[in-house]
């Protein structure tokens, strides 16, 4: 602490006060239907007097304008270059992000500040311009959830000190990286206090994702159904008994997913104008954590402007498109989907990003739908060409070269791509792809041109050598 003073000391002296945050905020729940308010000294996943969604409110916010946004660019620049832990991950956006948990109970496993990398000129002609992708897939777990996770489970450690509590059970339904998350963080904490325990869709996680929790230590419930029905049990369990629900029903969740948003603007020295940040939807817990972020932003004159938001489905679950393009939402009954993290019919924040469309998006708020086949081979495309995305990151780089052919993202914009988690998380995909092995439900036919394949030799130079021109003779 000595040496970061003293690093303090050099800073600009205008930021000098705020570099270590002070802000505590007056943080609520508030339902977003009735608007009635709620303390955050309990566990809330929905509003206690008309059932609606809940999110969380600084009712201080308007305190942080105070602030000019020029300054606060300043505050957390100079804020990256401090080692303090609890300021290392998504909590340098503390002030926005959840004032009220003080620095001592922040878990901090290393998540946020993924980078975003250039489009190179072969993937760049594909698409049809230059784009970035920002990979969540290098966070602690391999993917974005663990954003949330560290506000949720940050809360959890707050809620335990300041509240006494004795035994807490950390409960969520999961298509994979949910419970791969809430697994990882909770295993951090006091094992005599908090226990974990996920609901998964038999046979509808990858075997990867499977590894993750159980290796974390939870309790892994297997039932069959899709996410939907592990969602309705988790539900009915949160409702019966006293457990801490880690879906992203959960507002606290939103909260962290938020600095995506945070760090798309850092990473881009706030110059938003024009820009397109291209997200697939799932449960739409993302999407809404994306929006917010920039508005928080954007009311701080941090940035300028709201940026475009281009939200990808896949047609075997696309309810958020469908409500875009007819002006009407209904759950549906969603097929099997490579995005399969994003198999969701009935998302459980429609809601808000209804509302937040309605009051503040507007037209900058866009959908795609893609097939599967372009959805896999979007991913095969990018991962051939230095990138590192999984399906739903495919979705949403299948998402962005339709939207630029069919005008909706135009080439003087800066876009930059969501890949939600990392490749290996979803690589079985790839392999059914490569032996062309996919079932019928897919609609996905392997090509030639995306198969690769491992080739058995003798251990001998020379006919590795003759392969390698066999191979060079035939273009390949
Ligand atoms: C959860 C998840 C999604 C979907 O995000 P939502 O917030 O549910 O819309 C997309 N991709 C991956 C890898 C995920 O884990
Ligand atoms: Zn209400």
């Amino acid at each position: 602490m000595k040496n970061e003073l003293e690093k303090t000391e050099k800073f600009p002296s205008r930021i000098q006060k705020h570099i270590i945050p002070e802000h505590e905020g007056d943080v609520v729940y508030e339902c977003i239907s009735c608007g009635e308010t709620f303390s955050i000294d309990q566990f809330l996943y929905t509003c206690p007097a008309c059932s609606s969604l809940l999110r969380l409110n600084d009712r201080d916010f308007k305190l942080l304008k105070k602030i000019p946004g020029p300054v606060w660019h300043e505050i957390f620049d100079y804020r990256k270059m401090l080692n303090t832990e609890a300021l290392k991950g998504v909590f340098l956006f503390k002030e926005l992000l959840f004032p009220t948990v003080p620095l001592q109970d922040i878990i901090y496993l290393g998540e946020g500040h993924t980078p975003v990398v250039r489009s190179n000129r072969d993937l760049s002609r594909y698409i049809g311009m230059e784009f970035f992708v920002k990979n969540d897939g290098l966070n602690p777990s391999a993917s974005f959830k663990d954003r949330g996770m560290a506000t949720a489970v940050s809360f959890i450690n707050f809620s335990i000190r300041t509240r006494g509590l004795k035994e807490v059970l950390g409960i969520c339904a999961s298509t994979g990286d949910t419970s791969a998350a809430a697994a990882l963080y909770l295993s951090y904490l006091d094992r005599n206090i908090v226990k974990s325990v996920v609901l998964l869709p038999q046979g509808k996680v990858t075997p990867q994702q499977l590894s993750q929790p159980l290796g974390s230590g939870a309790t892994v419930v297997e039932i069959p159904g899709v996410f939907d029905d592990c969602m309705r049990v988790v539900e009915e369990l949160a409702e019966r008994y006293q457990v801490c629900l880690l879906n992203s029903k959960n507002p606290v969740r939103i909260m962290g997913q938020k600095s995506y948003a945070y760090e798309i603007a850092q990473q881009l020295d706030y110059r938003t104008r024009d820009l397109v940040v291209v997200v697939p939807v799932g449960n739409a817990g993302n999407v809404t954590a994306v929006m917010e972020g920039f508005l928080d932003l954007y009311r701080l004159e941090i940035i300028p402007d709201l940026p475009f938001i281009l939200a990808v489905q896949s047609r075997h679950a696309n309810p958020v498109a469908v409500w875009r393009s007819t002006g009407q939402y209904s759950p549906m009954k969603v097929k099997p989907s490579v995005a399969q993290a994003a198999m969701i019919g009935d998302p459980v924040s429609f809601p808000k990003v209804r509302k937040l469309v309605d009051e503040h998006f507007n037209e900058l708020f866009m959908t795609v739908e893609v097939e599967e086949q372009e959805i896999i081979e979007g991913m095969l495309r990018a991962n051939s060409h230095g990138h590192v995305v999984c399906t739903q990151g495919g979705e949403s780089i299948a998402g962005l070269r339709k939207a630029v052919l069919q005008g909706i993202v135009k080439k003087n914009q800066t876009v930059v791509v969501d890949s939600t988690s990392h490749q290996l998380k979803f690589s079985n995909f790839q392999d059914m792809y490569f032996k062309n092995a996919y079932p019928e439900e897919y609609e996905i036919k392997s090509r030639e041109i995306y198969v690769n394949k491992p080739v058995q030799l003798e251990a001998c130079s020379e006919t590795i050598a003759g392969f390698l021109k066999l191979k060079e003779k035939q273009g390949a």
